[in-house]
């Protein structure tokens, strides 16, 4: 597509040059001029061929006006020397035929005296000029010469103004078919030119806007520059080319006579307009021709991706980057007016929860209601953003004190926790809410928002569900994080993790049945660590399988030594991590390790909880499956508390559901009621499954359970979490204990 004026005048040359003839250069063969004599006198006309052959002419001859006519009829000539007085018809009769067929001649008539009338009647229909006998030659020749030369320049001028035309007409039809609006200004800026496309843009007629004042299409803020664009008065390089302008466009026309503008953007190009041959270094300014293209498409895809460069596409919040710039201006403006500000992060608590459950199409959805409610609470001068995931940021401007901010992160806090509806499922959700404060927390913009970010973390890790401001010891918690994150890496290597056991109990008959096998890292600085306060950071930091592998190859290694040094032997239950689950292809290492150390898969529990299924049900259960065949025995751990539905306990053998502590902790007293616990015990016998109570700190627990029918119990109440070595020595004493008690009894029949 052409864009700029050049572009049109090159193409208007190369096709009119096309239309014209090769390359715009004509070269003109002119046939000699063709003569035609009349004159009756037989001398005359031979004096007259005589001297006319020298000028180089083709020449006819006739003697009478029949045959001057005759002659005339059948071929073309130049011009008739035309004597007036002939024997048959006279001169002017031949001017007459001449006229009357429209014959294309030029005439010089020649006569006597006696027959001047007629000359002069001959001049009055058109004769060229007039010779009365006798003349000199080169009276006649200079008349020939002159009648000729009149002709070629007519004949010229005709070619030329042919050229014109249809030059003209290609250049109309460039015009009007283009794709851009073409136009001219007189000098005062009033349009002296429009072409049609006028029309379909802007929808105006050509004639409605001829004699108007370019202003009155141009948008008000655009009124500066469009002054240069129309009163353009540089020809070359330096005129305007591609410059953007807004116009108003007239289509919606409505009922109520008021114009609905809807704003076009134009590139325009435009140059002045000079009188040709006039004073070079003064021309006359005549106006300013001009080529304006709509481009309101391709603004508007700029503008689209210039929004999503600053907005987040699922919300239509302003998205970090956004959110910095508005965050920069805010600090600014509380610097003036001495205000406080506050930076708020938050964080929905359970979100990958639901996500992970309901599909990422819901989890969308959730984050797009969360974020209308969010947006319902603030006020103007609010920014709120997303961050990603299900992370907001937002900044509140203008406040007096701490309070203000703590009731609005309550508000928030409260219209999150309404029930969100995803198609026909109630969800609900809460959040962590994080809050630094300028100038108190921080100056820069990225000080508060890390802070506030700290401060949310700080909430997480209180139990989420709350706001707290940011305090100078938070940065301490998280570089404490920072250094648990560098050292685990390490732990690994020097051999920091240790696998501790928690012997579950048979409390009918006393015995150790199992043991659950917990993770202990020996740190250098910080003493004995346990799970909660390092495997977070594995999970997050890809350790997670390295750390399993491991826990995998030490349980084996106990387990081979606490067989030799055992009679009956005892079981082992150890925690699945899902990440291990779905990438650290843990059946097949389990399958292999078994296999190596020569360790019967009856001697082995896994522990999984109910979410293990939530990210991809079909893969883990395939997984369990594979894991019965090889005869392993699969818990749920943590029972009660998960997502999953008992849907999944159909689908796959499990063999023990271990009650989760937060319930047993719930008894209390003797007369204490737990109907969850009841729930799961018989779930548990209706299955026929095993279940193992956790957590149990308390004689009145144990009793509870007992009486609830779960006999089998882990918790502090029976022994602790312990090193392998005193795992050994322990179950060596009860299998010395039972022997004597069997001797006794033994003894005593
Ligand atoms: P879990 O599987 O529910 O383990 C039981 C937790 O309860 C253990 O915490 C245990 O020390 C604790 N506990 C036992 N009896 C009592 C009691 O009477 N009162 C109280 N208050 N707590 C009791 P621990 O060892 O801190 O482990 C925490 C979690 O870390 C475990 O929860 C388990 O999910 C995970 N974990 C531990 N070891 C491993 C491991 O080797 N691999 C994997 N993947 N996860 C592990
Ligand atoms: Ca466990
Ligand atoms: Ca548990």
């Amino acid at each position: 597509m052409m864009n700029t004026i050049e572009e049109h005048k090159l193409a208007f040359m190369n096709f009119t040059s096309g239309l014209l003839g090769g390359g715009g250069v004509q070269i003109d063969i002119k046939p000699p001029s063709r003569v035609l004599l009349v004159d009756d006198e037989p001398r005359m006309l031979s004096s007259l061929g005589e001297l006319l052959k020298t000028g180089g002419y083709q020449l006819a001859t006739a003697v009478s006006g029949f045959e001057a006519i005759d002659h005339l009829g059948k071929g073309k000539f130049d011009l008739v020397i035309l004597d007036m007085s002939l024997p048959d018809i006279s001169g002017r009769e031949v001017m007459d035929f001449i006229i009357s067929s429209d014959v294309d001649t030029d005439v010089i008539v020649v006569s006597g005296n006696n027959d001047i009338d007629s000359a002069i009647g001959a001049l009055k229909r058109g004769a060229f000029d007039y010779l009365r006998k006798p003349y000199a030659r080169e009276e006649l020749l200079k008349a020939v010469g002159n009648v000729l030369k009149q002709r070629d320049l007519k004949a010229d001028n005709q070619r030329f103004a042919w050229q014109l035309e249809s030059s003209e007409r290609v250049y109309r039809y460039f015009v009007e078919n283009s794709p851009d609006i073409i136009y001219t200004l007189n000098n005062e800026g009033m349009f002296t030119f429009v072409n049609n496309r006028v029309e379909q843009l802007l929808g105006l007629s050509r004639e409605e806007l001829i004699g108007k004042h370019y202003s009155s299409l141009v948008h008000d803020e655009d009124n500066e520059l469009a002054r240069y664009v129309f009163i353009e008065r540089r020809v070359d390089e330096r005129a305007s080319r591609n410059v953007e302008l807004r116009l108003r466009s007239h289509k919606g026309y409505c009922e109520s006579r008021t114009f609905e503008n809807s704003l076009l953007t134009i590139s325009f190009s435009s140059m002045g307009m000079y009188a040709l041959n006039q004073n070079e270094n003064n021309p006359e300014f005549l106006g300013t021709y001009g080529v304006a293209r709509d481009i309101t498409e391709r603004k508007r895809a700029e503008e689209l991706i210039a929004y999503h460069a600053y907005h987040d596409i699922l919300t239509d919040l302003p998205n970090r980057v956004l959110f910095k710039d508005r965050l920069g201006l805010s600090i600014i403006q509380s610097q003036r007016n001495e205000t406080k500000l506050a930076v708020m992060f938050i964080d929905l608590d359970r979100f990958k929860l639901v996500n992970d459950s309901m599909g990422h199409v819901r989890g969308d959805e959730l984050l797009q209601q969360v974020a209308v409610r969010l947006k319902e609470c603030l006020r103007r001068s609010d920014t709120l953003a997303r961050l990603g995931g299900d992370e907001f940021i937002l900044s509140i401007p203008d406040l007096r004190d701490r309070q203000d901010v703590a009731e609005i992160a309550e508000k928030f806090l409260d219209c999150l926790q309404q029930p969100f509806f995803l198609g026909s499922t109630e969800v609900r959700i809460s959040a962590s809410i994080g809050i630094a404060m300028y100038p108190d927390d921080g100056s820069s913009i990225e000080e508060l928002v890390r802070h506030a970010d700290l401060a949310m973390y700080h909430v997480k890790a209180q139990g989420k569900n709350g706001h707290s401001f940011y305090d100078s010891s938070m940065v301490d918690a998280s570089h404490q994080k920072l250094v648990v994150e560098q050292d685990l890496h390490r732990a690994l290597e020097r051999g920091e993790l240790e696998m501790y056991y928690q012997p579950q109990v048979d409390v009918s008959t006393g015995r150790i049945v199992a043991a659950e096998a917990l993770m202990r890292w020996n740190h250098p600085e910080r003493g004995l660590l346990t799970p909660s306060e390092f495997l977070p950071f594995a999970e997050e930091n890809g350790l997670m399988i390295p750390i399993s592998d491991w826990m995998l190859e030490s349980i084996c290694n106990d387990l081979i030594e606490w067989n030799t040094t055992l009679n009956e032997p005892v079981r082992v239950a150890l925690n699945l991590s899902p990440q291990y689950l779905e990438r650290g292809k843990f059946v097949e290492k389990l399958t292999s390790a078994l296999k190596r150390h020569e360790i019967s898969p009856q001697q082995i529990e896994i522990e999984v909880t109910e979410n293990t299924f939530i990210r991809n049900p079909d893969h883990a259960i395939e997984q369990f499956n594979r894991l019965c065949q090889l005869g392993v025995s699969i818990a749920i751990d943590d029972f009660g508390t998960g997502y999953s539905s008992l849907a999944y306990l159909q689908r796959f053998s499990i063999h023990t559901l271990k009650i989760d502590q937060s319930f047993v902790k719930e008894i209390h007293w003797e007369s204490a009621h737990s109907p969850i616990i009841l729930a799961i015990i018989s779930i548990a016998k209706g299955l026929g499954l095993n279940v193992v109570a956790e957590g149990v700190e308390t004689e009145i627990q144990s009793r509870y359970l007992e009486r609830a029918g779960c006999n089998i119990m882990q918790g502090y109440l029976y022994h602790r979490p312990i090193p392998k070595t005193k795992l050994i020595q322990k179950l060596a004493e009860l299998e010395s204990e039972q022997l004597e008690k069997s001797f006794e009894q033994a003894g005593a029949k």
